[in-house]
């Protein structure tokens, strides 16, 4: 099947609009309450009488029969492409909001439509199309909740193989680079002389010709100062075209690397890159780069020059654990293989399982209501959450929260959260409160 052959098929399920409801499996209960609350570690009282908002889709999920009623459009487009070979699946994006708890006893059912398929676009993971839903959650004739859903669907690259990479020489000037990379440390080096920071590394400082080596810990963010996509010949390790470019930093010097463009951008002169960590083997971490704005938790706290955490809501930082992932996708009622078994999720193009979006949703939620409730304010209920995925959370990473306010009143409280995972950052979103 050709593009244009699953375009014109795209066309027939966005013209058959919104779906009849489809009412939940169960109603809003207790039980399902107390596991997903229990998996994610919430222990908010409040989830003793009414559900949390980041439930809202968990009701009207599927069980494991993987029979889908006909008629489902998200369901037929990806029935559509898994037979064009876009195998594998990616929640990408999420933004949903609520117009009051659900309580037990209630049963809500799901209307949808399909909005738009675009692609195929290359990603950080493989070509791929995106697709988008509208849904809506009803409970009888009121409007309780809404979705914009995007997924990822698409072919997988093969993984990094480690024998085919190729290997960068480490040595006296250059092993504090590789040892930051292996910690998730983007470093810099410093003379400790003058100051001046410097890279590619080397013995002796230019400015000052000193030869008393430091680093910091820099950002992880920059912009791009040029760039060239490399077409031929093939680079062992590496799939073509390949995006290089030169990283101006934050910090004021430049880096040579990889882009990768999870939403398929093209590169562009000035466009904001963040760095990220490609773990190769015991031995070896690269550095590689990411289009989009990212903020690195981890920083040189022992330097001057370190870059400061610029949270107003206290980090937090959560092991991914496998009891975590699996737990929380049952309570989700997810069960993509790839949030349970290992080794489907390697056969699907990923180093092992990981946390999926509706986990993700409920602990971005969570931080921003414990936050609040630890403010004094225990009736804050969240009324909206976009959410935006890069990086996959695996078994042991650590997800380092942070939140910012962007805006604040009487009536609202807008939190901006970030969470970072070693290989970059693994979700940002934007909540938002009623006080
Ligand atoms: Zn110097």
């Amino acid at each position: 099947m050709d593009h244009d052959e699953i375009m014109a098929r795209v066309e027939e399920l966005i013209a058959v609009g919104e779906t009849a409801p489809r009412v939940a499996l169960d109603e809003v209960n207790l039980p399902m309450i107390r596991h997903w609350a229990e998996a994610m570690g919430d222990t908010n009282p409040r989830w003793e009488s009414v559900a949390p908002p980041a439930m809202a889709q968990v009701w009207t999920m599927y069980g494991l029969d993987p029979h889908r009623p006909a008629g489902d459009p998200l369901h037929a487009t990806m029935r559509l492409l898994d037979d064009a070979g876009y195998t594998s699946v990616l929640g990408t994006d999420c933004d949903q909001t609520y117009a009051r708890h659900l309580v037990p006893g209630e049963r809500p059912a799901i209307t949808t439509r399909l909005e738009s398929v675009v692609g195929p676009k290359q990603t950080g993971v493989g070509e791929g199309y995106f697709v988008t839903t509208q849904n809506t959650w009803w409970v009888a004739e009121e409007a309780v909740a809404t979705m914009t859903f995007r997924v990822l669907k698409f072919k997988p690259t093969a993984r990094v193989d480690p024998t085919q990479t190729v290997r960068p020489v480490v040595n006296r000037d250059t092993a504090f680079f590789f040892e930051g990379t292996a910690m998730g440390e983007l470093r810099i080096q410093k003379c400790n002389a003058c100051g001046v920071l410097r890279h590619p590394p080397g013995p002796v400082c230019p400015e000052c010709h000193a030869m008393d080596r430091g680093h910091v810990v820099a950002s992880g963010n920059g912009t791009v100062f040029s760039f060239l996509v490399h077409h031929a010949p093939q680079v062992p390790g590496k799939q073509l075209p390949l995006p290089l470019a030169l990283i101006e930093l934050a910090e004021g010097v430049r880096m040579v690397g990889a882009v990768r463009s999870p939403d398929g951008a093209a590169l562009a002169i000035d466009a904001p890159v963040h760095v990220v960590f490609d773990r190769i083997d015991d031995d070896l971490t690269l550095a590689s780069w990411e289009t989009g704005p990212g903020r690195r938790v981890r920083t040189d706290e022992g330097s001057e020059e370190g870059v400061e955490i610029n949270s107003d809501l206290p980090p937090v930082s959560l092991p991914i654990t496998p009891t975590l992932i699996v737990s929380a996708a049952l309570a989700t009622r997810d069960f993509q293989d790839v949030h349970h078994d290992r080794d489907l999720a390697v056969q699907r193009g990923s180093k092992d399982i990981f946390l999926n979006i509706l986990t993700t949703t409920g602990l971005v939620q969570k931080y921003v209501a414990d936050w609040a409730d630890h403010e004094g304010r225990p009736d804050a209920r969240v009324t909206a959450c976009a959410l935006r995925l890069g990086a996959p959370a695996h078994p042991g990473d650590t997800l380092e929260l942070t939140g910012t306010i962007a805006s604040g009143s009487d009536t609202e409280i807008v939190v901006d959260v970030i969470g970072t995972v070693s290989s970059g950052t693994h979700v940002t979103a934007r909540v938002t409160v009623q006080p």
